[in-house]
């Protein structure tokens, strides 16, 4: 199986994980720099998440444009990924989603901060950037490249970036990082909600945040959290025989 071929095999079950695991819900997606062309990504056409297959990646260029002509419906926001690869270079892999738990603290002045160390790589300071600040009222969607412009310079140079009413993108040096940002982003969310119902919380120091960053925060820190969540979610299996 090729490089392109395996690629496309991990991008369907980073897919599956994160629909089985409830950080997508029938919208959100994840896409994976091409691995043999930096100016290049994998996304998949308009396929609610836990139904990709590896036939439905399609390649994109680095303006949100298919590569190759096609008449598959694709997703509307999917320019927020090629502003991030274009903005960049350190980026191999990006998730959106609307991730229930996350959405209170991009519509209030908590703030959403790590306070599991498995958490501490959704990064120390999260911005949450709001739509209607820079473009007034819109129906909330990243259509544009001046949105997505907007939005992948409020992320900066961090991992994740909440958004006003919407959701949340992460960004990370490899797929199997991206999607352990953005599950911790919802099992620390979740955490951070029942902690604060109980009283004062204590979060992670930025000492600690950067020390749990130089364990867990490379690009394949944990490869048996990967292949757990592939089992639980039934994709285990499609990565049998692939090298
Ligand atoms: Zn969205």
């Amino acid at each position: 199986m090729t490089t392109l071929a395996a690629a496309r095999h991990e991008l369907s079950i980073a897919n599956r994980i994160l629909a089985h695991e409830q950080v997508f819900d029938s919208y959100g997606h994840v896409s994976l720099r091409h691995p043999e062309d930096a100016s290049r990504f994998l996304l998949s056409a308009s396929v609610s998440p836990e139904q990709v297959k590896p036939e439905d990646i399609l390649e994109y260029g680095l303006d949100g444009q298919t590569l190759i002509a096609t008449t598959r419906a694709q997703y509307s926001e999917r320019v927020i990924h090629a502003e991030i690869y274009r903005q960049r270079p350190d980026v191999q892999a990006v998730v959106h989603a609307h991730t229930e738990a996350v959405l209170p603290f991009t519509v209030t002045s908590v703030k959403l901060r790590p306070l599991l160390h498995v958490a501490g790589i959704i990064g120390d300071d999260i911005p949450v950037w709001d739509m209607n600040h820079h473009f007034g009222d819109s129906d909330l969607l990243v259509t544009t490249t001046e949105h997505a412009q907007s939005l992948a310079s409020t992320l900066g140079q961090g991992r994740v970036v909440l958004m006003r009413g919407h959701g949340f993108t992460a960004a990370a040096a490899s797929l199997e990082l991206a999607v352990r940002v953005a599950m911790y982003l919802k099992v620390n969310a979740q955490a951070q909600q029942a902690a604060m119902a109980l009283g004062p919380v204590t979060f992670l120091s930025s000492g600690e945040i950067a020390a749990v960053n130089a364990l867990m925060g490379s690009p394949k820190a944990t490869s048996r959290v990967w292949d757990n969540w592939a089992q639980r979610c039934g994709a285990g299996t499609i990565m049998q025989g692939v090298s």
